[in-house]
């Protein structure tokens, strides 16, 4: 793992950065081909009665095999996958399936259960607060869904196409939730511990990406089922989709608890397993401090008075956590979550009275080209931000000469999609990436409206 340590200080030799995922365009690559290797298909034998699916989805899926039957721990997203997964675990054992349990309610791990069984009628464990977890009001599905599309790159090329930062590019999904069944146990607010064919189980409850989080403890097997509280890339503690506020505290707090348990394995919700018991740990102590950081840091930032925009170019990981490969900002991003504990703590003021009533985009646009000496001015910064790879500089620009009446509309849309490719190139995050891509095609299609541009 030692490759990404040199590849995350590499510097950009041209043109200029403006996010700390940005590197030269070759490096990204190579970084999000290395990224691969968590979610390459296979089963990882995890202990001798402990079996993982990675790469069968987005997710992983898990199954313990007791005396007289199995458990299965997240089912995949639907019925196609979960099948290619349970047919990959029948050649570890046919045994009956006694329980499911799902550690989240998030759709990538729950919606192929009935793949899993031939006939019986499992338990199927599930928190207290399950399905709570939607994230945003229903009422915006239909950007939701456009954004979604952009931030895992559903809808670009094979040559555009990386990955999903813990998850690979191309997953099937036309049969999601598909082979979704309902919890019939309810695992109260202090936990669970039982046995299922005669295995040992705990449930933790755990919140975190989701209120409604569980992960699950194997005290004989020393095996610890993360859900999504851990994988390896920085946590995604807000996604550019579009969420609602993630518990930023809580969710540093469950993986210290986690921590605490010292597994010989942790297994995560997308990602291969850690196994050694100090290296197990170790990522989890790791994992919680990073979280804990971000939000400390961001806090301490917001009490001193400073914005959103400051801080999200202020705040760092800790040096001794820079260059751990599960820190990486592959999915998650230390801005985003900057900007996600400021919105989620105080909401989308920043303090500054300048901010209460901004100029509208139209008649700050027209100032901004006056300044620039007029339209014609603005529009040759705009040129010159792009050759000069000024790449976040030229899209402001572009979206200033957007709203000009004598702007040229064609020019600054165009020079919008090369600066978003230019971005995208440099990116190692992948929902950035995709993000930056997949609009810029949806720019260049003309499916785009004038809203958006
Ligand atoms: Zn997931």
């Amino acid at each position: 793992m030692k490759v990404f340590n040199l590849l995350v200080v590499a510097m950009l030799a041209g043109g200029v950065a403006n996010a700390q995922t940005h590197v030269e365009p070759e490096i990204a690559l190579k970084m999000l081909n290395a990224q691969q290797q968590q979610f390459e298909q296979g089963i990882v034998k995890v202990a001798d009665n402990v079996f993982t699916a990675v790469g069968y989805h987005g997710a992983n899926t898990s199954m313990i095999v007791g005396n007289d039957g199995v458990i299965i721990i997240d089912t995949l997203f639907g019925p196609t996958s979960a099948s290619k997964a349970a047919e990959a675990f029948r050649q570890y054992s046919n045994k009956p399936v006694k329980a499911i349990i799902y550690t989240h309610s998030h759709g990538d791990h729950i919606g192929g259960a009935s793949a899993f069984l031939d006939g019986e009628q499992p338990d199927i464990y599930a928190t207290e607060s399950f399905g709570s977890a939607e994230g945003v009001n229903k009422a915006v599905d239909p950007v939701k869904m456009k954004r979604n599309v952009r931030q895992f790159g559903r809808k670009l090329s094979q040559s555009e196409s990386t990955n999903r930062g813990v998850a690979p590019a191309n997953t099937h999904d036309s049969d999601r939730g598909k082979g979704f069944l309902p919890p019939t146990v309810t695992v109260p607010g202090s936990g669970l511990k039982t046995t299922i064919a005669g295995v040992e189980i705990e449930f933790h409850i755990g919140p975190g990406e989701t209120d409604d989080a569980m992960f699950i403890w194997l005290p004989k097997e020393k095996v610890l089922f993360a859900g999504d509280n851990f994988y390896s890339s920085f946590p995604n503690l807000y996604a550019i989709r579009g969420t609602a506020y993630r518990n930023v505290l809580s969710w540093s707090n469950s993986v210290a608890k986690m921590a605490e348990f010292q597994p010989q394995v942790v297994v995560p919700g997308h990602t291969m397993p850690i196994r050694g018991q100090t290296a197990a740990t170790t990522a989890l102590k790791d994992y919680s401090e990073a979280i804990r950081s971000v939000y400390d840091q961001t806090v301490r930032g917001i009490n001193a008075g400073k914005g959103p925009d400051q801080l999200a170019h202020e705040v760092k990981l800790p040096e001794h956590l820079q260059d751990k490969p599960y820190l990486i900002e592959f999915y998650g991003s230390v801005p985003h979550a900057v900007r996600a504990i400021y919105a989620g703590l105080l909401g989308w003021y920043d303090g500054n009275p300048t901010t209460l009533n901004p100029l509208e985009p139209k008649l700050k646009a027209r100032k901004i080209a006056d300044l620039a000496g007029g339209t014609m001015k603005l529009t040759e910064h705009m040129k010159s931000a792009l050759e000069e790879k000024d790449y976040q500089w030229a899209l402001e620009l572009a979206d200033h000469v957007k709203w000009l009446d004598d702007g040229d509309l064609k020019l600054a849309r165009s020079v919008k999609i090369k600066a978003l490719r230019g971005l995208a190139a440099r990116e190692y995050n992948a929902p950035n990436r995709n993000y930056y891509l997949s609009y810029a095609n949806e720019l260049e299609s003309g499916q785009l409206s004038e809203v958006w541009f």
